[in-house]
């Protein structure tokens, strides 16, 4: 990537900057290999990012949404997404964000259990409509990735298990107010070995298969949740993902019925490699066994080294000098405040501007403000 060093040295520091060419051409590219496939529909899953002004250019690629808070569904309607395109999954959905979700005549619930059905109920009675619900199911599929971004395994507090689906579809038949119409499935994210993916299709077409035999059940959704990852550690050379494989694995390996929908929920795919965190170089500090690039940006502006041992490429956009090896570290008082150790970045000094690469999904959507920092700020390539 190409980044307009010149124009940063007047804004103040940390700033996200998102390539909105990037975004654009990812987009483009998700959704042409998507429409290769007569009933695939893709949803952005609006946690990687909610910049509104990044919601604007999705939406207006005709994307749909996946929402895990009514916060999110808020944000998802007023970036003028229609809500025939959203779905609404999460273990937690209060009484508030459903009955807004109802109010605004959402696609469809991704529902968890029992409880939140009967909630659903009571709510759509009240308002006197009918609500589309999908049972989100735990496949019981690990991904290989990170244990706290593994969703899929029952041990985790996602979904419905296998043994209990008969129960819950029997509960919402007997609900006049919900309309059961699909399955939903989300196993993790930072995949990048398609086996999972074609693991997960192999659980649903099992479980599509017992549905038919033993009940005679087809439904018209089939949602299989996102995750497919992104290559942090090359930026440059994977800027866009393999969008082509990925909707072709589930093309070859999942088994529908005539007329069956297929819905995605990509994040962090979408977004990630558009964006970077911009930041200077407060001080370099020399421990006796260690040198130190101190940076001003911290873990609160970017959290998933801290929280996931995430990589994030680093580059120095200032400096073209030798490399030298770094630890770079944040302002904040954790010692978990850390970017990358062992980092070798050009020779770097006070002063110069680097890039934290790869951040564009789960980066500004996580910041927070702790030791009263401010949030950072947004800069699009196309502002400057
Ligand atoms: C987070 C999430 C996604 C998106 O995951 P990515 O790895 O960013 O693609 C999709 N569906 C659900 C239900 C989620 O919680």
């Amino acid at each position: 990537m190409r980044f307009p060093i010149e124009k940063f040295s007047n804004i103040d520091t940390p700033f996200y900057y998102y390539d909105v060419e990037l975004l654009k051409k990812t987009l483009d590219c998700a959704k042409s290999e998507a429409g290769k496939y007569k009933g695939f529909h893709v949803h952005y899953a609006i946690k990687a990012n909610f910049n509104p002004r990044l919601l604007e250019i999705i939406s207006s690629t005709g994307l749909g949404a996946d929402c895990v808070s009514g916060g999110e569904v808020r944000a998802a309607l007023n970036a003028g997404i229609s809500p025939e395109k959203i779905v609404f999954a999460g273990v937690g959905k209060t009484d508030k964000e459903i009955a807004f979700s109802l109010d605004n005549g959402i696609f469809c619930f991704n529902v968890e259990s029992i409880p939140e059905i009967e909630a659903i109920e009571t709510l759509a009675a009240e308002h006197n409509v009918t609500a589309q619900v999908a049972i989100r199911i735990n496949p019981n599929v690990g991904a290989h990735t990170h244990s706290n971004i593994t969703t899929g395994l029952a041990e985790n507090k996602f979904g419905i298990n296998y043994e209990q689906i008969d129960e819950v579809i029997d509960f919402i038949e007997k609900m006049e107010h919900i309309q059961l119409i699909g399955l939903h499935f989300h196993i993790g994210s930072q995949i990048l070995v398609m086996d999972d993916f074609i693991a997960l299709c192999g659980r649903i077409n099992e479980l599509q298969e017992l549905l038919y035999d033993t009940r005679g059940i087809v439904l018209p959704h089939i949602n299989v949740g996102g995750g497919l990852g992104i290559r942090y550690d090359a930026p440059d050379k994977y800027p866009v993902p393999d969008f082509e494989l990925y909707f072709a694995t589930y093309a070859n390996n999942l088994k529908l019925h005539e007329g069956q929908q297929v819905h995605f929920e990509l994040g962090r795919s979408l977004v990630a490699q558009c964006g970077s965190l911009i930041t200077r170089v407060t001080y370099i500090k020399h421990g006796t066994c260690k040198k130190f690039a101190i940076v001003d940006a911290g873990m609160n502006d970017l959290v998933r080294p801290a929280l996931y041992d995430a990589y994030h490429h680093i580059e120095n956009l200032t400096s073209d000098k030798e490399g030298e090896i770094y630890d770079i570290v944040g302002p904040v008082c954790e010692s978990s405040d850390v970017f990358c150790k062992d980092h070798k970045i050009a020779e770097s000094k006070r002063g110069d501007i680097l890039a934290i690469r790869s951040a564009g999904a789960y980066g500004e959507a996580m910041a927070f403000g702790y030791n009263c920092r401010e949030l950072p700020k947004a800069v699009l390539s196309t502002d400057l």
